[in-house]
């Protein structure tokens, strides 16, 4: 018998063309965009919840850049270089809401690819340059991103 088999797409892959797409549609126009205009989105899983100082600000939080994780890292480069904004998302909803508060002219996000996904898609809704750089270990706590992918990013 002569079986026919096509690649099964998982969800998680086609996320991964999506976010791939995207990066590579906004990368100019994230770049033609200030630092002054840019702000930068991370999940509130990055945090390291046993020693965080974030202040909490009703839909995000607020870095205080102890140390213990690397949003602390990525808000210092966000200083140095001039951004707008870090804000660590409680949720999903947080990207609209700020979004539509602040009006930034360029986001980075930091997030799984299917938040990833959502957030890219409700960016370019709203006519903002968009790059996304997905999480090296995702979940409910503890996550982790490339420090030295951000930043390049962040620099770009
Ligand atoms: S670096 Fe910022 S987000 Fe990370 S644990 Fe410290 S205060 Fe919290």
């Amino acid at each position: 018998m002569k079986l026919c088999i096509f690649p099964v797409k998982t969800s998680e892959n086609l996320n991964k063309i999506i976010v791939e797409k995207k990066n590579k549609k906004y990368a100019k126009s994230f770049s033609a965009a200030g630092f002054s205009e840019r702000v930068i989105f991370l999940p509130h899983c990055m945090r390291n919840i046993e020693k965080c100082k974030a202040k909490e600000m009703g839909s995000y939080y607020l870095c205080m850049k102890c140390g213990a994780c690397k949003a602390g890292d990525i808000s210092k480069k966000a200083e140095e270089l001039g951004y707008k904004a870090v804000y660590i998302l409680k949720g999903g909803k947080a990207v609209e809401k700020l979004s539509s508060e602040i009006k930034p002219r360029a986001v980075l996000g930091v997030a799984c690819f299917f938040e990833g996904v959502q957030g890219m898609e409700l960016s370019e809704k709203r006519k903002m340059a968009v790059q996304f750089v997905p999480l090296t270990k995702d979940g409910c706590v503890a996550t982790d991103v490339d420090l030295e992918e951000v930043f390049k990013v962040m620099s770009k």
